[in-house]
């Protein structure tokens, strides 16, 4: 009786061989650009003390309520697979004392996420973030070089048709006096709210403004906007953050209800969408934290950043490349040639040709076809004949064309073709 074979989870991928070059070219694109804003990576454990995310994140978000893997080990821990990077790098900057070393820390990450959602077209339990957390500037300059990084990258990528929407969600006092305003403009509709925006309404009532219900949006566009309870600083920070985008051509949104609903988040947030996705359509999210590291137990530090999905970038991205292929198979025949052929390889190879040979001894024929197969652009001819006289044929793949060379001269030969 055969074993019905183990499969994976759902909602995690596994990323084959015709994807991983892709990846590749994101996450290379990716580092180049992080390399010219100057930002440097950060790793940080797949898995946290769920304390973390409960002190940051926030018990009555969806991740820390519903989403997140968590589990007790061995020894009683409580711990969680990463739901979101923000706060593990939040926790290493006060761990390392990385402000105590350097008053600016830009700090870059590609990593793995893990939230229980419902699986669907962009939205997956196990999915990848790129992202930046830029600590110790309270300064619109970097709220201006965050954004800029972001759309960089994507620029670089060559993604069409995004949006970014913008906002501020003020200061401390602006959100509390904003706050009783949107209670107060809600309160006679209570029961009309949706059961979430119901429990929102008395938990964290900033986050009403996150609905997806059409009923409430429309509700919620004549009620209070947030930009009515800014301080004067705050609609400063906010001015100056939207001079700067336009003087350096970043096109933008105003989007007076995106709000993140954390206490620890201030002033600046934004979002990037595209319209090459369907109902998960954000590409990326970001915005401003400056009570984060006080509120994890460090020295109060403003801090800015982002987190972009790249599952959702690839699904956007309509670029047309292909994977490096291999530059030349070396076809043998017959057992006196076979250690001829693992040295040839390996010295083409040191002379970092991308070099294939057969490794299941198949005929002249079906080795013919394999490299044909795997797109080589020459192959090496050497059977018993060959080895006889000492030469090997060298054959264009894309021309027909052969020729006879001494075993002596065939590196010198390779490097003298027009190798993609
Ligand atoms: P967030 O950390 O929720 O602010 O999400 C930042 C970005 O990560 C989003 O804009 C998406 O591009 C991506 N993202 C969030 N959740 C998922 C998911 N479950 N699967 C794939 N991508 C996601």
């Amino acid at each position: 009786m055969s074993k019905r074979p183990i499969r994976s989870i759902k909602g995690t991928q596994d990323i084959l061989p015709d994807q991983s070059f892709r990846w590749q070219a994101l996450e290379s694109i990716i580092r180049d650009t992080m390399d010219k804003y100057n930002y440097h990576e950060i790793r940080t454990p797949a898995f946290e003390n769920t304390a973390l995310f409960l002190h940051s994140v926030g018990e009555e978000t969806d991740i820390v309520s519903k989403e997140m893997y968590s589990w007790e080990d061995q020894g009683g821990e409580n711990l969680t697979l990463k739901p979101e990077l923000t706060a593990p790098v939040a926790r290493s900057f006060i761990q390392n004392n990385l402000g105590g070393l350097n008053p600016i820390n830009k700090l870059y990450y590609i990593d793995s996420l893990f939230r229980r959602e419902r699986p669907q077209k962009g939205r997956y339990r196990q999915f990848h973030q790129f992202g930046i957390e830029a600590f110790g500037s309270e300064f619109p300059e970097i709220d201006v070089e965050v954004i800029a990084l972001a759309m960089s990258t994507f620029k670089n990528l060559e993604l069409n048709g995004l949006t970014l929407e913008l906002n501020s969600i003020g200061s401390k006092d602006c959100r509390d006096n904003f706050r009783k305003a949107i209670k107060e403009y809600l309160k006679p509709n209570f029961d009309k709210l949706s059961e979430t925006s119901q429990t929102r309404f008395n938990k964290n009532p900033l986050r009403i403004l996150d609905t997806k219900s059409p009923d409430e949006k429309r509700l919620l566009k004549d009620g209070p906007k947030i930009s009515d309870y800014w301080t004067s600083d705050d609609k400063n920070h906010f001015n100056e953050v939207c001079e700067l985008l336009d003087k350096i051509n970043i096109k933008f949104e105003l989007s007076p209800n995106l709000v993140r609903g954390l206490d620890y988040y201030t002033r600046t947030t934004f979002e990037v969408t595209s319209n090459l996705l369907g109902a998960q359509n954000a590409i990326c999210g970001g915005g401003r934290y400056d009570g984060l590291v006080e509120q994890l137990g460090g020295k109060p530090t403003p801090g800015i950043g982002f987190a972009a999905g790249m599952e959702r970038l690839l699904l956007a991205d309509q670029r047309n490349f292909e994977p490096t292929k291999s530059q030349i198979y070396i076809v043998g025949l017959g057992d006196s040639v076979r250690s001829l052929i693992v040295n040839l390889a390996e010295e083409l190879r040191k002379n970092n040709f991308r070099t294939n040979f057969d490794v299941l001894r198949r005929s002249i024929k079906s080795q013919m076809r394999d490299a044909n197969k795997l797109d080589a652009q020459y192959v090496i001819i050497i059977g018993e004949e060959e080895l006889s006289k000492n030469i090997a044929t060298i054959k264009d793949l894309s021309s027909g064309d052969q020729k006879e060379i001494p075993f002596e001269s065939i590196l010198n030969h390779i490097k003298s073709l027009p190798l993609k």
